[in-house]
């Protein structure tokens, strides 16, 4: 329920309505717009009666909100949220673009690539350095020896720096050498590690579940935010249909759906969801188009021999291509990057 009060409401209106919610063993959160506040609250809401809610001063209306998110919805916090990470921050008005190999394989290739995606425009270095694989036997990631790489091309580069998480120890490394986690696909609903997520103090990427509807998604954000964490990106990679030509199927119309449904910043990855480096020049510029807020981008100084994902990586050369493609359509949405 939200509880939106009258324009120029006084600070003391506003803050009597929230006394009596907590009174009432309830959160509250609050949104101050330029002229509106609204109060939201969370909790069990069976012991307030919102008849008297209605009797306090300045009062305008209380919406009830029948999504199980509330504090990932938009009508809890009408103004789009922006996400700082590092010296960068991701929200409206600007194109994130995050970068780099789907692993970290060494110290060199990784501040090769970290030079080469900041200089074509890139201000968030990805790396991922443990890597939930689909085989066993596939390339694991280097663990906490990749974190340290990544944190050393961050230093040398001023590159943000990304890298995904998969257990309670990786964040704890994590924490040390990067300024954002992700959480991936496979772990959307791993209700446990999106806790603990929410109690780590960095930024979160979190991807779209491989078979995971807008709704589920929306629910795993509000268990990072729930923790008290509010700096909660999404990101849309694709999900499984019956179509094989592509390796999962980019889902762009997600981006407005998200936009209606919640305040959280939109990343978008052609990468995964392509599977295939060809492709993803056209997607992201779909994805700029239809206004999202930043892309994850996988890119490789040497693509055929990468550890993993090389068939979805560009090259240096394919990837300052695109970001010199991008530039007209981020001017048609009034978005700005290569600043
Ligand atoms: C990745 O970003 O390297 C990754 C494994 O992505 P996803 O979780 O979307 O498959
Ligand atoms: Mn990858």
């Amino acid at each position: 329920m939200i509880i939106v009060m009258k324009p120029h409401a006084s600070e003391k209106s506003i803050q009597a309505v929230a006394k009596y919610i907590e009174e009432n063993g309830l959160q509250v959160h609050l949104s101050q717009g330029e002229e509106v506040t609204i109060i939201g609250l969370v909790g069990d809401k069976s012991k307030l009666s919102t008849e008297t809610l209605t009797i306090f001063k300045d009062v305008d209306r209380i919406v009830p909100i029948t999504e199980s998110y509330k504090l990932a919805n938009r009508k809890f916090h009408s103004e789009p949220t922006t996400v700082k990470v590092g010296s960068t921050s991701i929200g409206p008005g600007n194109l994130t673009i995050m970068a780099g190999p789907c692993a970290v394989e060494t110290n060199d290739q990784l501040m090769c690539i970290a030079k080469a995606v900041k200089t074509a425009g890139a201000t968030i270095l990805r790396g991922g350095a443990y890597k939930p694989r689909t085989s066993p036997y596939s390339f694991q990631g280097l663990e906490e020896e990749g974190l340290k790489y990544m944190q050393e091309a961050g230093i040398a580069t001023g590159l943000a720096t990304i890298c995904e998480v998969v257990s309670s120890d990786a964040i704890e490394a994590a924490v040390k050498y990067v300024d954002m986690i992700q959480i991936g696909a496979r772990n959307m609903q791993n209700f446990i590690l999106l806790k603990e997520a929410g109690q780590s103090g960095l930024p979160v990427l979190l991807k779209r579940g491989l078979c995971a509807t807008i709704d589920e998604w929306l629910n795993a954000a509000e268990y990072i935010i729930a923790e008290g964490n509010p700096n909660v990106v999404l990101c849309e990679r694709g999900i499984r249909t019956f179509e094989t030509a592509t390796r999962n199927t980019l889902d762009l119309s997600a981006v407005p759906v998200l936009r209606q449904k919640t305040h959280l910043p939109i990343i978008v990855d052609p990468s995964h969801s392509t599977g295939s480096y060809k492709y993803v020049p056209p997607m992201a510029k779909a994805a700029v188009a239809c206004d999202a807020d930043g892309l994850m981008i996988e890119v490789h100084n040497d693509p055929a021999h990468a550890l993993s994902d090389g068939p979805q990586s560009l090259n240096f050369q394919k990837f300052a291509d695109l970001t010199d493609e991008l530039a007209p359509f981020c001017s048609l949405i009034g978005r700005t990057f290569k600043s």
